[in-house]
């Protein structure tokens, strides 16, 4: 019916138009340009174009489904309280608490975090990436900005809360240091907007909000952005530490079925570095690997295995050749019998299965939560990176390309040693130290520890070679097998086993 309405009137100011003389024809066009972006839902496009989204989410996290980051949780639930205060804290003359930044590396929790956030204080939750912001056309991101602003305060009122949280991911993309994109003055405009709306930020039109802003970079950010009365308060989400990996994992167990073998806090113990997205995507693999055996119950070999898939990657189907796997088992095995002579209960598995860049490799337990290291840890570090090499030339007398990865490693933790005044040189600066003394220092210590790694896989030749027989049977040796082995001595056959396969040989 109203279309019918519209095109009357429209033919009717047509009519009006011829009659007066007036060329019909632009009003004709626009006419139609208006039908067909209407009939197309164009004009909602262009609006949500320049809106950026509606960006609302139904949050029903609870800081109870976050594992580990305790300080964390509890620095963000104080800065809540004056939220959940509400009018106490206003009667008080509390300044509203404006922003939020939470700091730390990919997938350790901050969106949950701010989910959470949202749920705690009973708020409609917005969400942005500061990527959205940023466009080719000037002023569309400040728009942006204003309409983000605007939609949580409808959506607060519609909804009939009194708080909304807007959380901005990425914030360093949008809130980066103003003046560094010479010539393109957009990302300053947005920026600017984003700072004139959290002043803007008061309680009195009866809707409180709160911007909780997401990075890695907390250096990328315009210090504006970080003075009192906007991102207020910083909270640091890290890795999580043991106690947190084994709360994530089971968080992320709880709807999976799983095998009485199962040991949540060995696969927590293995996983030092990983973040709470490796510990869910672990879960999920582990759940795969078990549905490919056809398994009701997920077991501990699976969770294993999984450490190794987010770690290197998926495996491949590249299989060496039989001498090339020889001496994949042989190095691998060259690292492992050093770790554990130096740290006894430190290798986690040996295996020769390719993943990623890696035609084998051997995973160590971890030690957790080390924040320095003395000499001693280092060359031991070192001479574990080594043994790889050591084995190759002391069992098959040549060295290969598989221990460029292990020498770049090296080289790295010895520059790290010269720099720490921990070579001959004594303390030094390492930007003054001429790039010759360097190298040289840097060969002394490599070379000493190579030594030692040599002495220590001579010493025991007959066993690695007995192991990395063994290895390329069985393509895998977990932890506690290949120590009963180093404990135990030569298994059955091992003398027979040595000949056919011939790693001694050379
Ligand atoms: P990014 O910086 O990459 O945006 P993020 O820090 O915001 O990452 P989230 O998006 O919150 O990380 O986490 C990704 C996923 O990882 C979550 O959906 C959840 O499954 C899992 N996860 C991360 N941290 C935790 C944790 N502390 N407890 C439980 N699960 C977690």
């Amino acid at each position: 019916m109203k279309r019918e309405v519209a095109a009357g009137i429209l033919a009717g100011v047509f009519f009006f138009a011829f009659l007066s003389g007036l060329n019909p024809l632009p009003v004709l066009l626009f006419s139609l340009l208006a039908y067909f972006l209407y009939e197309t839902g164009g004009l909602r496009v262009i609006r949500r174009q320049l809106g950026g989204g509606d960006g609302q989410i139904i949050s029903n996290v609870t800081f109870q489904q976050i594992g580990g980051q305790a300080a964390a949780k509890k620095e963000l639930m104080e800065a809540l309280e004056f939220m959940k205060a509400g009018s106490k804290a206003e009667a008080l003359g509390i300044r509203p608490l404006k922003g939020i930044l939470l700091v730390g590396p990919p997938g350790t929790g901050k969106t949950l975090l701010a989910k959470a956030a949202a749920t705690y204080t009973d708020a409609v939750f917005l969400t942005a990436a500061g990527s959205e912001f940023i466009e080719m056309y000037a002023g569309v991101g400040a728009q942006r900005v204003r309409s983000l602003f605007q939609r949580a305060r409808d959506a607060a009122r519609r909804e009939g809360r009194t708080n909304a949280i807007i959380f901005i991911d990425e914030i360093d993309v949008l809130g980066g240091r103003r003046g560094q994109y010479q010539g393109h003055m957009e990302y300053d405009q947005t920026l600017n907007q984003l700072l004139t709306e959290m002043d803007g930020i008061k309680t009195t039109d009866g809707i409180r909000i709160l911007v909780v802003g997401a990075t890695n970079r907390e250096d990328m950010l315009d210090p504006a952005l970080l003075r009192p009365g906007r991102f207020d308060r910083v909270v640091r989400v890290d890795l999580p530490d043991q106690e947190g990996r084994l709360q994530i994992l089971q968080l992320h167990t709880a709807n999976k079925p799983l095998a009485p073998d199962v040991d949540l806090k060995q696969i927590a113990r293995e996983t030092f570095g990983f973040s709470g997205a490796h510990l869910e995507s672990l879960a999920n693999e582990a759940a795969i690997l078990a549905l490919r055996e056809d398994k009701k119950q997920i077991e501990q070999r699976h969770f294993l295995e999984a450490i190794d898939k987010v770690s290197l990657g998926e495996k491949l189907d590249r299989r060496p050749q039989k001498e090339e796997l020889k001496r994949v088992a042989v190095h691998e095995v060259g690292h492992a019998v050093i770790s554990e002579t130096l740290r006894p209960g430190s290798v986690a598995a040996v295996t020769i299965t390719s993943r990623g860049q890696a035609l084998g490799y051997m995973r160590q337990v971890p030690e957790d939560d080390y924040y320095l290291y003395t000499e001693d840890q280092l060359r031991g570090q070192l001479r574990i990176s080594l043994g790889g090499m050591a084995a190759e030339e002391v069992l098959l007398g040549t060295r290969s390309t598989g221990a460029q990865g292990d020498l770049e490693q090296a080289i790295n933790t010895a520059k790290r040693m010269v720099g720490a005044g921990m070579s001959h040189l004594g303390i030094v600066s390492l930007s003054d130290l001429p790039e010759i003394e360097l190298q040289a220092a840097v060969r002394e210590i490599l070379n000493e520890e190579k030594a030692e790694a040599r002495r220590i896989i001579a010493e025991k030749k007959e066993l690695i070679a007995d192991l990395a027989c063994e290895l390329m049977e069985k393509e895998r040796l977990e932890g506690d097998e290949l120590r009963a082995r180093l404990r135990g001595g030569e298994a059955v056959g091992m003398a027979a086993r040595r000949e056919t396969t011939g790693v001694l040989a050379s």
